[in-house]
């Protein structure tokens, strides 16, 4: 078995004690004679997995007891529907264009809202993330990206709304980087990039905001009904909470989302050093705005970077070629991202422009 360094932006690497875990466990959990897979989601030694995940994903990121936590399925996109459907109340909905994920969710919820785009940053490329613009008080919420996949940018730090509830797609940096939820009317994200496999979104949504869908709301997407009934109206995804839940244990055995958070800055320094000492390869995002989950950048021509993903490649360095959208490099560096990778891609880096 040779394991590479998977740069992948998602579905992305897990942690190895994790997976040996799973593995450990995949013919029979516990006592209870099957695998977590051939469970009833119904039955108690199941329902005992799902509340110790939901209860470790409180812990991690230090949730009140004034936040429902739902798991759910559908990705980060089924949330761009729910998202108005249930926050908008017949008020303007605020959204900040800055980046693929952000326009996509904004003209999900033209559908459903009196959405008003209140800044973006689409003219240039997304390489930063707007931090000029006006919230109206009368809004219903003020939507964002807290960290933009594609083009590598983040949220310095989070915008001051007033009385507007704040609701982003952190599904690129949830457990990575230390947000304060309390911040928050509601938070989501698609599990596949730092908490387990695809398949599991998680709602972290402050309870006073759960009562008001629009009457068209699908039973599925309603809040207030997947709360009332813990996040079981139908058969939840049993497999991938399960595996969520080894993770948390883990993230938890290793310093928290404060400790991942460190060690992320500490790989992404590695890469933007690389970066900031060359002339040969241009970052996309500008220098205030970097993420530490998503490193992006450009080589000279189309011919070299082809040269440089398959190059890389063949070392063990895999999944680092840029979304289609920017070209380039994009290096994803999750949770579960070993140093290592980081400073093999760093030395990679400094050893292809010196040939090159
Ligand atoms: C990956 C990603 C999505 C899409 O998530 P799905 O779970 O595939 O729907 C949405 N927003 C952001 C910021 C992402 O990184």
């Amino acid at each position: 078995m040779n394991r590479v360094f998977n740069f992948s932006a998602g579905p992305s690497v897990l942690p190895e004690e994790v997976l040996k875990q799973a593995q450990e466990q995949m013919l029979c959990y516990k006592d209870s004679g099957m695998s977590v897979m051939e469970m009833s989601h119904r039955s108690k030694v199941y329902q005992e997995i799902f509340d110790t995940a939901q209860s470790l994903f409180k812990q991690l990121l230090n949730i009140s007891d004034d936040y429902e936590v739902l798991f759910l399925q559908g990705g980060a996109t089924t949330q761009f529907s729910a998202v108005p459907m249930n926050l908008s109340g017949g008020k303007k909905c605020l959204y900040i264009d800055s980046g693929a994920f952000a326009s996509k969710a904004i003209k999900e919820a033209k559908r459903y809202a009196d959405v008003s785009v209140i800044a973006s940053s689409k003219a240039d490329n997304y390489s930063y993330v707007p931090t000029e613009y006006e919230i109206d008080q009368d809004a219903a919420y003020l939507h964002i990206t807290s960290n933009n996949t594609i083009f590598g940018t983040s949220y310095p730090s989070l915008p001051k709304t007033g009385k507007v509830a704040l609701v982003a797609d952190m599904s690129s940096e949830i457990c990575g980087v230390e947000r304060d939820i309390s911040k928050f009317g509601l938070v989501y994200a698609g599990a596949q990039k730092n908490i387990g496999p695809a398949g599991l979104t998680v709602v972290i949504i402050k309870k006073s905001l759960l009562e008001n869908p629009l009457g068209i709301t699908p039973l599925m997407l309603n809040y207030s009904e997947l709360a009332k009934t813990g996040s079981m109206l139908n058969t939840p995804c049993t497999y991938a909470i399960y595996i969520a839940m080894l993770n948390f244990e883990y993230m938890l055995r290793n310093g928290g989302v404060k400790g991942a958070h460190q060690r992320n800055k500490e790989k992404a320094a590695l890469v933007y050093d690389a970066l900031d000492s060359s002339s040969f390869y241009t970052p996309v995002a500008k220098k205030e705005f970097r993420s530490i989950m998503n490193v992006t950048f450009t080589l000279p021509n189309e011919e070299l970077t082809q040269k440089f993903v398959s190059e890389a490649g063949s070392i063990g360095l895999v999944n680092i070629k840029g979304h289609r959208s920017v070209g380039g490099i994009r290096a994803s560096m999750y949770n579960a991202m070993p140093k290592e990778g980081a400073e093999k891609l760093a030395q990679f880096m400094a050893d292809f422009e010196r040939k090159n």
